[in-house]
């Protein structure tokens, strides 16, 4: 049994787990949320600019040199009050002069990525894209902060997974994608579920960008409650009934190998959830590592055979490639 060759399956994939805005339990100055969140073993911070870009540019610096200091991704959220879809000129210039305002804000913090939903369809989709298209190329682009173009869950808004990857490819140094899930849930009316549905996403990002927009995808997750027109709320990851399931999402990444994602907890209960996230990703990723040891052991004849309900499984398995390899590895 020496010499087994790990398999693909093996490849271990790096994901970074975070909150949107500013957990429950956390009380100080903006700035000290990092350390709180890295203490808990997190380590991403989605700055929720929603309401307006209010940070000073002494706070962002802080919060910058702390989320250095304690090995946390930055990113932002800019505010809500934002249509660069909007025909009416006076929107349209009002919802730049936010997006630039996060953009700067993140840039002085020395942060990542401005998450922005594009706008609305109004009467007009195809002017509406075309005035999303304007305004991002007069934003300009110039900074290392990139634009991430969120997919969004009503169906009155822009930001389908093929509008927000087209409009991204056509700045590709500027703009990316990003993933909300619960959003694709209610946009798709219910079709964001089972392994196929994840697949067909992340397919679809393999076919269109490049391996350095691929890796570091920036996502949201929670779950979603919706209705006919999209997205109603968003809900906790222990509320029933309501989909995505984490776990699906995280298994899909993991068998493929798909490199370092970003996902942000956006719920009201955000450092339990992205802890919990954080607890499924790395219990599938023990377990697709022991199934992809079994197969190539041949003591298994496909990674489907083993339920990654429990750990005790994992603990027979253990046992059962201790007995037939030496070099089993560490679970
Ligand atoms: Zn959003």
């Amino acid at each position: 049994m020496e010499g087994v060759k790990e398999p693909a399956l093996n490849m271990t994939v790096k994901a970074r787990f975070g909150t949107a805005g500013i957990p429950n339990g956390y009380k100080g100055r903006t700035s000290g949320v990092v350390a709180f969140l890295a203490s808990m073993g997190l380590d991403a911070f989605e700055y929720e600019a929603v309401r307006g870009v209010r940070i000073s540019d002494e706070e962002s610096r802080a919060l910058g040199e702390q989320a250095r200091a304690h090995g946390v991704k930055l990113s932002m959220h800019a505010p809500y009050y934002v249509n660069l879809g909007s025909s009416d000129p006076r929107i349209w210039e009002e919802s730049l002069t936010r997006v630039r305002q996060a953009l700067h804000a993140l840039e002085v913090a020395g942060g990542d990525i401005v998450v922005v939903h594009p706008g609305y369809y109004g009467n007009s989709p195809k002017e509406a894209i075309a005035n999303v298209i304007k305004g991002i190329s007069a934003l300009g682009g110039q900074g290392r902060v990139k634009l991430g173009l969120e997919t969004m869950g009503r169906l009155s808004q822009i930001g389908s997974l093929e509008e927000v990857v087209d409009i991204s490819t056509s700045f590709p140094s500027f703009v990316v994608p990003v993933i909300d899930w619960a959003h694709l849930e209610a946009r798709s009316l219910g079709h964001m579920r089972n392994k196929e549905d994840v697949e067909s996403v992340l397919d679809y990002l393999d076919r269109r960008l490049s391996n350095r927009e691929l890796s570091e995808l920036h996502c949201h997750f929670s779950k979603m409650e919706f209705s006919s027109r999209g997205e109603v709320r968003h809900h906790n990851l222990d509320e029933k009934g309501f989909y995505p399931d984490f776990s699906v999402v995280a298994e899909t990444f993991i068998e493929r190998g798909h490199p370092s994602p970003t996902f942000i907890a956006e719920t009201s209960n955000s450092a339990n959830d992205a802890l919990t996230m954080k607890g499924i990703f790395s219990h599938l990723s023990r377990v697709t590592r022991t199934r992809s040891y079994l197969v190539a052991l041949g003591l298994c004849q496909n990674t489907r055979q083993v339920d990654p309900a429990s750990y005790s499984e994992i603990r027979t398995l253990r046992l059962a490639l201790a007995g037939a390899n030496s070099r089993a590895p560490r679970l």
